[in-house]
């Protein structure tokens, strides 16, 4: 094997690795990572269009380095197939990447090279730091990235309930309800009372709602999917107009990369038929790594042309027990000792002692099944 630096105009020396020519025919059997099957399932139902393949070094460096494929098309985060070196034998010319002892796809093997984690970590999380959820699963999941064209035997499907749409599917549900303009919303977390005023501020001037939930990987500590689902069944059965909102699933993990998340989040919703997007505050954060307002600060950097999706931002809501209903700082008067506002570490502390969340955060039949998804567990 030879070892390559490329001169570039970067700062950072990245190695590649070429592969011999075709030595030896090596085919590794891989069984998948939630993370790769999560990306996988986003490759081939076409969530990630353009993107149809793990990335190969050209994308992969261009997305780093500038938010953009190799051909110039906006992309904020590398779609990588990281591997561990030691499993991956130096004459490996396919990869059968598995699932459960099914055979879901195979990878022609065409390039591989050593990413530097650490730029990547700099440029796409923004911070190195082994605290950020999403920075720890980039080191874990592998020093050497491969990358060629896929041959699909089956397509994963990491959601078993009736809520699963594909973006051809979601668009053709899009269709047959006749919405011109349709809003999308993207969440990790439970349901409460400031996403329902979000949705429902968008469904003042839009046609449809897509609620789409993400229910890939998400960090232990967050509520699982299945129990923020069965919450949105609750809360729609109750409160919104069936005729106005699609519930649906975003297969997608979660990266916790805040704003260049948000982007990702923007520009694969369009696939799944949305017009417009709707942007909150500390949009797909962890912590305090990301200012509250820094996704939609990036948003502000991109041409909307460009972006071809219309982004709803929306202040930081709270309930505020003298307005008596769900507002922000744009819409209410009062100071901060008058609002309720309560973090997901609050919230699953309070659910984890077996308290009821209160009514001004969460709808009671929202609490009702968020405690016993928790007692449950
Ligand atoms: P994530 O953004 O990580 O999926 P959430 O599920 O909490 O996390 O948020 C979903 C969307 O709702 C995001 O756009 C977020 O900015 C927005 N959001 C959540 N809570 C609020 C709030 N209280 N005020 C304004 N926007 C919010």
């Amino acid at each position: 094997m030879s070892r390559q630096p490329i001169a570039d105009q970067f700062d950072q020396p990245i190695i590649v690795l070429e592969l011999p020519a075709r030595v030896g025919s090596h085919s590794v059997t891989l069984e998948c990572t939630a993370r790769q099957l999560a990306d996988l399932e986003m490759l081939t139902s076409g969530a990630y269009r353009p993107v149809t393949t793990f990335m190969g070094y050209d994308d992969w460096r261009s997305c780093v380095e500038s938010m953009r494929l190799a051909d110039g098309t906006l992309w904020p985060i590398p779609i990588t197939l990281q591997l561990h070196s030691q499993v991956l034998p130096a004459s490996t010319c396919e990869i059968r990447l598995m699932h459960q002892g099914r055979h879901l796809a195979t990878m022609e093997v065409m390039e591989r090279f050593t990413p530097d984690l650490a730029r990547e970590a700099e440029m796409v999380y923004a911070t190195s730091s082994q605290e950020h959820p999403g920075v720890v699963a980039l080191y874990e999941a592998g020093d050497v990235v491969v990358s060629g064209p896929l041959t699909i035997h089956a397509l994963p499907r990491s959601f078993t309930g009736p809520e699963y749409l594909t973006p051809l599917e979601t668009r053709l549900a899009i269709r047959d309800r006749g919405w011109r303009t349709v809003v999308g919303f993207q969440t990790r977390n439970p349901v409460h009372r400031a996403h329902e005023y979000l949705h429902k501020v968008a469904l003042e001037l839009l046609d449809g709602l897509l609620l789409h939930p993400l229910v890939g990987e998400t960090k232990s500590d967050d509520i699982s999917a299945e129990i923020r689902m069965r919450a949105y069944r609750t809360l729609l059965e109750n409160y919104y107009p069936r005729d106005r909102v699609l519930l649906g699933v975003y297969p997608a993990a979660m990266r916790y990369a805040g704003p260049r998340e948000a982007l990702l989040h923007a520009l694969s919703r369009k696939n799944y038929g949305c017009t417009h997007f709707i942007v909150g505050r500390d949009h797909a954060g962890v912590g305090d790594f990301y200012g509250t307002y820094a996704a939609q600060e990036l948003f502000d950097t991109v041409d909307p042309a460009e972006l071809g999706i219309e982004i709803i931002r929306f202040e930081h809501s709270f309930y505020c027990t003298r307005c008596e209903h769900v507002a922000s700082k744009r819409t209410c008067p009062h100071d901060s000792s008058q609002h309720l506002a309560l973090s997901g570490t609050k919230v699953r502390s309070l659910l984890s002692g077996g308290a009821m969340l209160p009514a001004e955060f969460s709808r009671p039949e929202v609490a009702a099944v968020l405690a016993d998804g928790y007692r449950s567990v």
